[in-house]
């Protein structure tokens, strides 16, 4: 059996960095299954599809040529054989992704892709439906959550250290709103697993947070 620890997070609260560094740590696959709702996403970007379009999306997500590859431990998106791990990191692919990631048939096609990963390797597994709907019975789930105000500032540093000009303000509205869509929505809403750990991380760093992590995750292992 693999092992399997599942991180569900808020939007911007940092599971990202965190999931990769504690993957490492481990000597787990990390999987950032945002990252394939974004590909997909691209591909309805590319195509010039609605994203309000169902019947649309859903045909776009079952033909695309998406392709996920692990190149030094650093998981790629592939699309039509184009790596497009930069591509989707855009605030317009973040915004489609979250508006065509409600559709079923979307999710379907990934949460199979997420399953036939966590048979092949132990992965730390990042998404918000993972330990409730795609593993539950996960060796570990963590829900990280971290304040509106702290998510904003630390979006708002990213923007900054890339030399993208932002608005704090805005930032901040963005995020008030992503958070009500994403935790009202019908399929697979942003919700926490009843059995995962609450971890708020507004004031804590990416070790610390691995070391928690990893404390945690070697207490459960060591109790069975
Ligand atoms: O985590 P990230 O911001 O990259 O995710 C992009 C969007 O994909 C999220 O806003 C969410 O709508 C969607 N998503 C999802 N289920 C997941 C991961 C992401 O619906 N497991």
């Amino acid at each position: 059996m693999n092992q399997v620890i599942t991180i569900g997070r808020e939007f911007g609260s940092g599971g990202r960095e965190f999931g990769h560094k504690l993957a490492q740590e481990l000597g787990f696959v990390y999987i950032d299954t945002g990252a394939m709702y974004r590909t997909l996403a691209l591909a309805c970007l590319k195509k010039g599809i609605d994203t309000d379009d169902e019947n649309a999306v859903s045909e776009a997500a079952q033909s695309a040529a998406l392709d996920i590859r692990y190149i030094d431990g650093v998981q790629h998106m592939y699309l039509d054989e184009e790596d497009v791990s930069i591509q989707i990191r855009t605030e317009q692919v973040s915004k489609a992704a979250s508006d065509t990631s409600k559709y079923q048939q979307v999710r379907e096609r990934l949460v199979d892709l997420q399953r036939e990963l966590s048979q092949k390797y132990d992965v730390v597994m990042d998404g918000r439906d993972i330990g409730t709907v795609v593993l539950p019975d996960a060796d570990l789930k963590v829900f990280m959550t971290a304040s509106a105000q702290v998510r904003a500032q630390r979006r708002y540093k990213e923007y900054l250290e890339k030399g993208i000009e932002a608005d704090l303000g805005q930032i901040l509205k963005d995020i008030e709103e992503r958070d009500y869509n994403d935790s009202h929505r019908e399929n697979s809403p942003l919700v926490q697993a009843e059995d995962a750990v609450l971890l708020d991380t507004s004031y804590m760093n990416i070790d610390e947070v691995t070391r928690k992590i990893t404390e945690l995750f070697n207490a459960k292992a060591g109790s069975e």
